[in-house]
């Protein structure tokens, strides 16, 4: 099984070289972030998630959680590497400043972040879900309800939850049954049962802290109706220390596909004892604060999970020998040659690759862009950033997650039968990765996300803006010889993509039907064309450093080449994506529900 190495040369590129973070920071007026700290966070966070992270993801895959009369165990060495990971501070890398944190951008913790999920992504759910929880305390909580909770919860000593799916209610949290019923003293009982509730039950913090959607008496119906809530494990006393047992339960956690270290619990309230977030009715409003950044990081585990499949079938692709080269011997020391000597098995590892790079520099991207939500002052370009941020959500969201899964099942094939025994671990990349498609909102919701708000929201100005901004990007770099095709090919499908998404835009609104039965489509055509983008922007970068005369030409070569291979072997996947969803709804409505099997 290959060890877990930090890609630290590409993320210093894509971070260093391709955006130049230290200029953004310092056109956030964060004057303090210097290389060195940009440095040794990549540093640190590579030992972290090489020494304490990896080691302890195959036991904790074989071991899962255990569960014993509401009591659940987490597998061996997690509780130590949470010791570890609350010391050293990562808990805190992005948190306020006003509650112990470190309020460092967003672009400087998801490196660290991609690293964690690489090698261990069960571990990396317990921490992450509190981040989430803790931006919407902090954004809509009361000064009382941040003062009991956001330190510990920011020192990492207290978890948090995000307490949404029920039984009959999993897209449509407008059916959602918890209520709550206001007590005397200002707080709410809470009773319902919430299923799928990650870390909703372990052993690595002093308490949990749930935010529970519930509804109110004389709510009204649907989404409308929801409030957000507090709901944590222990009371906290007068010290502000876990006091009495609060009255939810986990009823039991669930035998899962994959991230199996990672405690899914069901967890039931009896008139647990609750506090309201934000107004009543305000529930949604409230939880799409953690939106953006919870989908961002579901994106981000597919990059992690992308990296680690690719690692693995890189090393074993050099190592494992069969047969000879189709031009002859290769290795005349053994009797075979290494199988990436084959073109089928370079085609598996440099979709891999594309892929995964691409990735990585597209949510590295994104990632300035909630630098900017939390930093930027002026108004006009908060505003823009905000509409930019928010097109890019469906994308990175569904996108990298279908990049995760894609990924690891080349890394079960590059790996022949041994891909699918245990021991290799690509079978559990792959199982581990099939999660992040459906959980956060499916890829299909998030599809329909894309089309109703994100396009048909605006009339098309982002999608627009952002195809000009590639347009002067392709003006600008059009006369590097190395790249001219590349720049030439994604000028003239600009012109494609936009009036596809003029396309889409009519054709929506003649016929509702017609968003759902293109939405998958056009999410995956424009995808497809971002990354475009952005591997025209690293092999242009690449091409500069070169002429340039810096002395690592194999590095930025191998960027260049990878750029031709995905714009050869993979952008052609928009065409199929273009055809399909211009074909329209009726193929998909057609048949009657009946008539599907007899
Ligand atoms: C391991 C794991 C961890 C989880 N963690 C959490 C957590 O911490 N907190 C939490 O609250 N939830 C959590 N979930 C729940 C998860 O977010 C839901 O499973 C997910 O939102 C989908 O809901 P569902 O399973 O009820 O599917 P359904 O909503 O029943 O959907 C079934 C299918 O129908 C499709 N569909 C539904 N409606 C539409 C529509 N209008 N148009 C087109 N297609 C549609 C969906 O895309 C999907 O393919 C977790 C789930 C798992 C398995």
């Amino acid at each position: 099984m290959t060890d877990y190495k930090a890609p630290l040369r590409d993320m210093r590129f894509v971070l260093n070289e391709v955006i130049g973070l230290e200029d953004h920071y310092q056109s956030l007026g964060l004057t303090d972030i210097t290389s060195d700290l940009i440095d040794s966070i990549l540093e640190e966070g590579a030992r972290f998630s090489e020494t304490a992270l990896a080691p302890i993801n195959r036991n904790g895959d074989e071991e899962g959680v255990k569960f014993d009369n509401g009591v659940v165990t987490t597998p061996k060495g997690f509780k130590e590497a949470y010791k570890q990971y609350c010391e050293n501070g990562w808990a805190s890398i992005t948190a306020p400043a006003d509650f112990g944190g470190q309020d460092l951008p967003n672009s400087l913790a998801t490196p660290f972040h991609e690293m964690t999920m690489s090698s261990n992504l069960s571990w990396r759910s317990y921490p992450g879900l509190t981040e989430g929880a803790i931006l919407a305390i902090e954004k809509h909580a009361s000064d009382e309800l941040k003062s009991t909770y956001m330190e510990k919860m920011v020192e990492g000593t207290w978890s948090g939850t995000m307490c949404l799916t029920e039984p009959q209610a999993g897209t449509d949290l407008g059916m959602l049954r918890t209520k709550a019923a206001p007590n005397a003293d200002g707080s709410y009982a809470i009773t319902g049962t919430k299923i799928f509730i990650t870390g909703g039950e372990h052993d690595l913090s002093d308490n949990i802290v749930h935010l529970v959607l519930a509804t109110l008496p004389d709510a009204p119906k649907g989404s409308k109706g929801i409030s957000l809530f507090i709901v944590p494990k222990f009371l906290p006393d007068a010290d502000g220390q876990p006091g009495e047992r609060n009255t939810v339960a986990c009823g039991s956690v669930e035998h899962k596909m994959g991230i199996k270290a990672s405690a899914t619990c069901v967890l039931n309230f009896e008139e647990a004892k609750g506090w309201i977030v934000g107004g009543p009715q305000q529930g949604l409003a409230c939880m799409f604060t953690m939106m953006n950044d919870a989908r961002f990081q579901v994106g981000l585990q597919g990059l992690g999970i992308a990296e680690m499949a690719f690692q693995g079938a890189l090393e074993y692709a050099k190592d494992r020998i069969q047969t000879r080269s189709l031009t002859g011997i290769k290795n005349p020391d053994k009797v075979a040659d290494p199988i990436i000597v084959h073109p089928d098995v370079r085609r598996m590892l440099l979709t891999q690759k594309a892929l995964t790079e691409g990735c990585r520099m597209m949510s590295y991207y994104v990632s300035t862009l909630l630098d900017n939500e939390r930093f930027e002052k002026d108004p006009a370009k908060h505003k823009e950033n905000t509409a930019l941020l928010s097109f890019f959500i469906p994308i990175v969201k569904s996108f990298l997650t279908d990049v995760g899964q894609e990924t690891s099942s080349l890394g079960v094939q590059v790996y022949g039968g041994h891909g699918f025994i245990r021991e290799w671990g690509m079978e559990q990349l792959m199982r581990d990765s099939r999660i992040l498609m459906l959980y956060e909102g499916t890829n299909g919701i998030q599809a329909l996300d894309y089309i109703r708000r994100k396009l048909l929201g605006d009339k098309g100005a982002t999608l627009n803006g952002f195809i000009d901004q590639i347009g002067q990007f392709c003006d600008e770099n059009s006369s590097s010889k190395a790249t001219e095709k590349l720049i030439a090919t994604l000028q003239t499908m600009l012109v494609e993509w936009k009036e596809l998404g003029t396309k889409v835009m009519d054709a929506s609104q003649q016929d509702p039907e017609e968003i759902g039965a293109c939405s998958v489509d056009f999410l995956q055509y424009s995808s497809y064309m971002t990354l475009a983008y952005f591997w025209a922007l690293m092999a242009t970068t690449a091409q500069k450093q070169i002429e340039a005369g810096n002395t690592e030409a194999d590095f930025y070569n191998s960027k260049i080449t990878t750029a031709q291979f995905y714009f050869d072997r993979i952008l052609p996947r928009t065409e199929t994506h273009r055809r399909s969803l211009l074909s329209g709804a009726d193929n998909l409505m057609q048949l009657d529900a009946e008539h599907f099997s007899f």
